[in-house]
């Protein structure tokens, strides 16, 4: 990954320069707050990213803005090759195809069996033939430590098990880019573990490029290719996991790696 977030703001970085994730001068303000100016970042095919940095810097508006569920107010945001935004709206729909994300609530379809909710999008969205669909979530299943779970429904299982479910349900799309917005925050603490190896199979066992969004330093450190240190909506610090958690530079990212290690 590269980043300059301002000009005065300009971290070194440890990441090539594919750029299957790029932001090029991404602003975004929700009324009178400015909550990322001019933010410039990449992410090469096939590494696994970490955002951290404390609540409220712009860290989860910048995936919801490649979720097209946010629109930045000026720059330019590419996935793969194809622009995302400014974008009209079939464009953007193709792009966003190659994106799935995982959120910190489950968000499942409660009225269905898990491999229904595990086979639908790929049916009705990309038009795969529901045996296809079915053989795939059934792999999925497997992959996540769900298989004998497919006829369950979402209130039968565990958060940890729904939050994996959720995971293969992303999956299921076969995106280039896995999006992970704080995924364990609404689970028991318990929970945590299981979703997070499934996490660090993934990111070790296929060439999904990974944006994270997490306050488990752990994880992040176990996983990140690069760790991209957020402050009021701009880059601060980028690099290594070994770098930023062992010799922050920024006087901020000690502070906040103090209060939250
Ligand atoms: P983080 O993920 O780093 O905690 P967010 O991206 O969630 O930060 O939020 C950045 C700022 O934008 C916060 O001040 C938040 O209150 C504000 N914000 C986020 N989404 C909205 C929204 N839809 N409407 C108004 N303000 C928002």
């Amino acid at each position: 990954m590269r980043t300059e977030s301002t000009p005065e703001s300009s971290p070194e970085s440890t990441a090539g320069t594919t750029g299957l994730i790029r932001f090029t001068n991404v602003s975004k303000r929700f009324g009178g707050t400015t909550v990322l100016e001019n933010l410039c970042f990449s992410v090469d095919a096939g590494k696994h990213v970490t955002l951290i940095g404390p609540s409220g810097s712009g860290k989860t508006t910048i995936l919801r803005m490649l979720m097209t569920l946010e629109k930045p107010d000026r720059g330019t945001i590419d996935v793969n090759g194809g622009r995302l935004f400014p974008a009209d709206e079939k464009q953007r729909r193709e792009v966003r195809k190659q994106i799935g994300m995982v959120f910190q609530q489950f968000n499942l379809f409660p009225n269905m069996s898990v491999l229904r909710n595990i086979t639908e999008a790929p049916v009705k969205v990309l038009g795969l033939g529901r045996d296809e669909a079915v053989e795939r979530a059934r792999d999925l299943l497997d992959l996540v430590g769900l298989a004998d779970r497919a006829d369950a429904r979402p209130s039968q299982l565990s958060g940890g098990q729904q939050q994996r479910v959720a995971i293969a349900r992303a999956l299921a799309m076969r995106p280039k880019v896995l999006l992970l917005d704080e995924v364990t925050s609404a689970l028991d603490p318990e929970l945590v573990a299981g979703v997070l190896d499934v996490l660090r199979d993934i990111a070790r066992s296929t060439d999904i490029t990974m944006l994270c969004v997490t306050h488990e330093m752990n994880f992040a450190r176990d996983i990140s290719d690069e760790v991209l240190m957020f402050d009021s909506g701009r880059v601060i610090e980028a690099g290594s996991p070994g770098k930023i958690f062992s010799e922050p530079e920024h006087e901020r990212t000690r502070e906040f790696l103090g209060a939250v290690l």
